[in-house]
Parts: structure tokens; sequence; C-alpha cells
């Protein structure tokens, strides 16, 4: 349903287009905001306004009523707006990428779409400028699952000018469905970061009332003015409250509930911290003194490189094409990292062929061991190695990774060993 008559003549006169900024009077009152799309099942007179709380209003207009632009351009093209500096607060910037964190809903469709600017997400949480300086900008406004090696790389490199530039933390509100993803690959191309690099996201858009947006973002910039950590980390609710966040470590976090606001934990991993409502930091191990040096980006990347999920029916006849064409393999394995046997010998010829193939376990908690059963050993003679219990996700990143800053397949799978950024490690292994 579109607008009555007089509600569209006075928004066309006085030029007002979704998105701008607004004033209109009617009936005695006035309401300013940005002009959002009219809702399909509104009534024809109601006109939608995001408030400066960041909530949407529909307000009933009569004829008669004043309209006057106050700002015509776009929210979402806008230039981000430097917020007024506090001497003393930590220097914080935010990345924009887009995401449900930054979206609201087309009431013309009912689909959520990226929209919000990064200024406009932190303006939409006054706490935030009693405890940091943050200054926004957007770098891309897409959903997650679109996100690429390309645009790693592209944050990996704007991460590092930031922190090169002075902040003391850098802040990425992102999708979050592929959120681990990018946490890993930003944790392996960046080097030497001396503050926390912090991806946030939300379950729910901004201008629901159970919106998950503001408090993670609050949580991750009080995480951020603690100080001491040096890393990239995920910070989301960890309680389908609001009284609860969790930080967790960029290699080890994984999205494990695709609607509740306490999706992510952190797995084979404690969480390294936990924020209260009130803003209190649980944090049981004291960080590491973080370097003093610039931060340096490796953000080459392989990308002939595929993540695959064992399943029982796998047919080897039809993976061939894509094990050989690849130079790193990702198997995510049943148990504690099994495939039928009729794929050892297309593991040893990938291997022959100088791919890596690695071998992570799809039960996600606990460690992989090939040294248990037949076929594990089968698997270990045909070439492939496990990396203990390293998230499947975050060995296809840090493969990837890998295979493009190592001479040889040997060197790759070495530093596929290592822990480089407490990707894996021995503490609830039971097979080691
Ligand atoms: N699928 C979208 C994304 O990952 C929306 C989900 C979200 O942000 O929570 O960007």
């Amino acid at each position: 349903m579109s607008y009555s008559e007089f509600l569209s003549k006075a928004l066309d006169a006085a030029g007002a287009r979704e998105g701008a900024r607004i004033e209109a009077s009617s009936g005695g009152k006035t309401y300013s905001g940005i002009l959002m799309p009219h809702h399909e099942f509104s009534s024809p007179d109601i006109l939608i306004i995001k408030i400066g709380s960041g909530y949407n209003i529909g307000v009933r207009m009569r004829p008669g009523l004043e309209v006057r632009v106050l700002d015509g351009q776009h929210e979402a093209q806008k230039k981000e707006d430097a917020a007024p500096r506090i001497d003393g607060l930590p220097n914080i910037s935010l990345i924009g990428t887009g995401g449900t964190i930054a979206s609201y809903v087309d009431y013309r469709t009912g689909a959520v779409r990226p929209a919000l600017s990064a200024s406009e997400l932190t303006n939409a949480v006054p706490e935030i400028r009693d405890i940091a300086n943050v200054s926004a900008r957007a770098l891309f406004s897409i959903f997650s699952e679109n996100m690429g090696v390309e645009h790693w790389q592209k944050l990996a490199e704007a991460v590092a000018e930031e922190m090169n530039n002075g902040a003391a933390a850098v802040i990425i509100p992102h999708g979050t469905d592929t959120m681990g993803y990018t946490a890993a690959a930003l944790s392996f191309m960046l080097e030497g970061l001396s503050g926390p690099v912090v991806l946030v996201g939300a379950q729910r858009s901004s201008d629901r009332p159970s919106s998950d947006a503001s408090s993670n973002l609050l949580a991750a910039v009080r995480f951020c003015t603690a100080g001491g950590n040096a890393g990239v980390f995920a910070v989301m609710h960890d309680s389908p409250g609001d009284d609860s966040f969790a930080v967790h470590t960029g290699t080890r976090v994984r999205k494990m509930h695709t609607s509740r606001r306490d999706a992510f934990r952190s797995i084979n991993a404690p969480p390294v911290a936990r924020i209260g409502a009130d803003g209190r930091i649980e944090q049981p191990q004291i960080p590491e003194a973080p370097p003093a040096g610039k931060v340096v980006v490796r953000s080459a990347m392989e990308k002939n490189a595929v993540l695959l999920q064992y399943y029982p029916g796998m047919s080897p006849d039809l993976f061939e094409d894509i094990i050989m064409k690849s130079k790193g393999i990702v198997i995510s394995g049943s148990g504690l990292g099994h495939v039928n046997e009729n794929m050892v010998p297309l593991i040893k010829k990938a291997c022959g062929n100088g791919s890596v193939v690695v071998i992570t376990s799809q039960c996600l908690n606990g460690s992989t061991n090939l040294n248990v059963y037949n076929t594990g050993r089968d698997m270990l003679s045909a070439g492939a190695i496990s990396v203990g219990d390293m998230l499947p996700e975050t060995a296809y990143v840090k493969l990837m990774w890998a295979l493009a800053n190592t001479a040889d397949a040997e060197e790759a799978k070495k530093l596929m060993k290592t822990p480089l950024r407490s990707e894996t490690g021995d503490r609830r292994t039971v097979d080691v």
C-alpha cells in the first residue's frame, strides 16, 4: 500500500526522498528524523521516521501537514562525520562492513538490508561517547555471505592503516553469518597488533526493539577501552538477555544458532573475557603486553583451496576434479577426522601432486586424531595431516594463507601444525 494522495503530494512538493533527514509537522506536533520506506501494511496516512534514538516511529499525518527537508542526502551515502573528540579518551576506529548490525527492515518488502552508516550506528549508542573517541567509516555495506578473500584483504589493510595512524583499537561491525571466517582471516593476516581488533554483529536489526546491535557494540567498545588486549576477537551476546557478553578469540569463534542472540560460542577454548551489562569485565587470564611496533599486513592468500565436509556416500569420482584442481584441501572428517577408505587413494593422488590435505573434525568439539583407527593411519600414509582441535573454517582460512606465504607444501604443512593465533591447543585433547 502506498501513501495517500495528500501525503505523497506533500512529500513530493518538499522533495523528500527515502533516506533524507526531514521534519514533518501535523496536528500541532513536529517530528524529525530519517524518512524510511513506507510499510506495506501501514495505513496510507502513516509516515515512518527513524528518530535520533535509532527507533522507527510511524506517525499518522493529516491533510495540511508541512514537510521540510533538513538534509536531502541519503544517510547511507553520507560521508561519515567525526564526533567531537574528548581529550584523554582512547581513540577507536570503527570500520563498517554491513550485516544486520547496520541494517533496517525495508518495510516495502519486509526484507532486511544493510543501510545504516557506520557513524549512525555509533550515534545510536550515546554511552559510547563517554568512554571513547570513536571515528567511523564504512568500507563495505554488504551481507557477510557476500564476503570473499578480497574483502578480507581490503579489511586487513584498512585495520592496519587505522592502527598505524594511532587507533588504540578497531571495531568492525560485520554480518554474523561469516564473521568467524573474517575473524580468522584477519587473525592470520595482521601481525604485530598493538591493540584489539573486534568484530561485532547483531542477530536482530537495529530498528527492532529486541535488537542486540547497540548492546553488542557497547560491549565491544568497553572491551576495547579495558586496555592490554592485542589480537582479533569477536564480541556478541553470551546469554539470551542483555546481561552478559562474551569476547571470543578470532580463530575459535563459531555461530552456533541461526537466530538466538547468544548464537556465538568459543569452540575448544574458553571465551577470553565476559562483560556484564554494567560494563564490568571478567578476564581470567591476564593478557600479554602488546608489541609496540607497527602493524604489518601479510594478506596473500591461495584461492585455489576448498573446504569439504565428508559424508557417508561421498563419491571420490564426483570430487576428483575439484580435489585435483586445488592446492589446498581441508576436509571436515567424521569423528576423529575420518573419511571413507575409498577416498584415501584420491588423498594420496592430491598429495603426490604437491597439494596439502588437512583434516579437521565435523564434531567441532575435541581434537582430531588419525592414529587411532586404520582409516586414519591410511590417511596419514596417503599424506594428509590433521590439525588438532582447529575449527574447519579456521583451517581453511589458515591453509589459504599458509600456502601463499610459504615456499612449498612442506613448509605450509609445518605452518599448519604450528599454533600462531591460538587456533589450536592441547588443553582439552584426550588423544595426545
Ligand atoms: N546474512 C547476513 C550477514 O551475515 C545477516 C545476518 C547477520 O548479520 O546477522 O551479514
